[in-house]
């Protein structure tokens, strides 16, 4: 495998210049919502054949949301194309100021199995909205929709987009080349493997990465939607989501009505019998191995597991400890586990006990109590008597702190992340400062520590 050709020819094309344009952008974009378009039924297919996503989930998650992204940028690129014009403090006058978006140039794109469409589809909207070319890197894992996306680009201008399938060997391969920027989704211990690659050429990357995202209850709650969006955003794609909330810190008077009330919830949207439902399934026989691995003896809801159909049901664990293995890792399946609080202190103790997760949940009517929970932990986001919707808003970043990841995108963010912002500061021949040159005498020196003071 050797992949400099294919970056060499990319990197010609990037310098030609061929991609900076608006009218080259909007092009691109246009031709990728196209293909998408054209494709449709394809890549439902290979959902359903890697996660048994349905056409509905698959649209609303993946396929829709990457058109709805290239409307977006379709109809802000202009404006985020334009110099952003920047104060000017009155000592460098005559003089303006402004910082200009410029594309980085190739840049590798990599993702996860878990949204293995949108997860590709996303940061490559980005990418060419401003003006980069792109290598990307399908989950091996997800094999029908990595194929499937090989397959869509090949027929897309090559030296714009082009795509590399493999696992370990192929992207170990990959990484040792030289990038412009590297956009990687997945989890957080391939991010440090990316990170490290990245630095031996100084490249800079965004690491969209996951962790444990804690869904804090308070007794003064909504119990029957709170119950409904918990279900919502732990189930879809049977709880194998970077932002799913991955526990429930739920205040103890409260705690059996929740369980109850999920349990209600499960069956409203996946019936008695989940495994005839929509509900996804696991994606691989390791990964089901290892969910079924954090399933312990305190089920109280659901519990079942069939290995040949990668099937596993819905289920509440109560009685969890921190020390338990299913408190240890990023669950990344349909198990939720309870663990209880009596003071709002003791549940903000636990989280800052842990990494720093991705997303982090809160429920209640009590405005102290929420703005106590922002206000004294650390996450990516917050999303306040809601689950997962913070990061599908095209006017919030979404991406991660600490353990959970650094950069973000999403709407003008993505644009944003992809460029690289550059300031640019016009000064005229008119007016000269004499004081700044030297030599400097006491009263040059005076005068610069009052100018100093007046940069604002
Ligand atoms: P992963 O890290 O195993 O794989 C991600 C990518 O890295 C894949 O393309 C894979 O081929 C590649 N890869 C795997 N091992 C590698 C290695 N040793 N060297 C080089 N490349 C390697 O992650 P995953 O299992 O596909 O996805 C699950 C994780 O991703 C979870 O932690 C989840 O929270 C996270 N995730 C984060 C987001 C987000 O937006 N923050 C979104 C989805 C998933």
């Amino acid at each position: 495998m050797n992949y400099s050709a294919l970056i060499d020819r990319q990197r010609a094309y990037f310098k030609s210049n061929q991609t900076r344009s608006l009218k080259a952008r909007k092009q691109a974009l246009t031709d990728l919502k196209k293909l998408i378009l054209e494709h449709q039924t394809a890549i439902e297919t290979a959902l359903f054949n890697d996660l048994k996503k349905h056409k509905e989930e698959a649209y609303v998650t993946e396929i829709g949301t990457c058109i709805a992204e290239i409307d977006f940028a379709l109809k802000h690129l202009k404006g985020w194309m334009s110099p952003r014009k920047a104060h000017t403090p009155l000592m460098y006058f005559p003089g303006k100021s402004y910082m200009l978006a410029q594309p980085y140039g190739v840049t590798l794109v990599m993702a996860s199995w878990n949204y293995p469409f949108k997860l590709i589809v996303g940061p490559l909207i980005a990418a060419l909205a401003a003006g980069n070319t792109a290598i990307l890197k399908p989950s091996e894992i997800s094999a029908h929709t990595s194929k499937l996306i090989a397959k869509l680009f090949e027929s897309f201008n090559q030296d714009l987009v082009s795509v590399v399938q493999g696992g370990v060997e192929q992207t170990t391969e990959l990484l040792k080349e030289k990038f412009d920027y590297i956009f990687f989704t997945g989890s957080t211990m391939v991010g440090k493997i990316i990170h490290k690659a990245a630095a031996q050429h100084l490249t800079p990357c965004t690491l969209e990465l996951g962790g444990k995202s804690p869904a804090i209850v308070d007794q003064h709650t909504n119990l029957k939607v709170t119950a409904k969006r918990l279900v919502w955003g732990k189930f879809l794609n049977a709880g194998q989501t970077c932002v799913a909330p991955d526990y429930i810190l739920v205040h103890h008077n409260i705690k059996e009505a929740l369980i109850n009330a999920i349990k209600d919830e499960i069956i409203n949207f996946y019936s008695e019998n989940p495994q005839s439902s929509s509900l996804p399934r696991i994606i691989s026989d390791k990964h089901f191995r290892r969910v079924q691995g954090l399933i312990d003896g305190k089920i109280v809801f659901g519990g079942q597991t069939d290995a040949k159909d990668r099937y596993i049901a819905p289920t509440l664990i109560d009685g969890v400890t921190l020390n338990d293995k299913i408190m240890q890792e990023e669950i990344f399946g349909p198990l939720l586990p309870f663990i209880t609080f009596k003071d709002v202190s003791k549940a903000i103790e636990i989280i800052n006990s842990m990494a720093k997760p991705l997303s982090l949940y809160v429920f209640s009517k009590q405005k102290s109590f929420i703005e106590k929970i922002i206000a004294n932990t650390s996450s990516g986001g917050v999303c306040v008597n809601e689950t997962i919707m913070h990061m599908t808003s095209a006017y919030l970043p979404f991406g991660g702190v600490g353990s959970s990841g650094f950069g973000a995108y999403n709407g003008k963010f993505g644009f944003d992340t992809l460029s690289h912002l550059k300031p640019v500061m016009k000064r005229s021949f008119l007016f000269d400062i004499p004081q700044k040159y030297p030599p400097i005498n006491k009263s040059k020196f005076n005068f610069l520590k009052f100018a100093l003071k007046r940069l604002s």
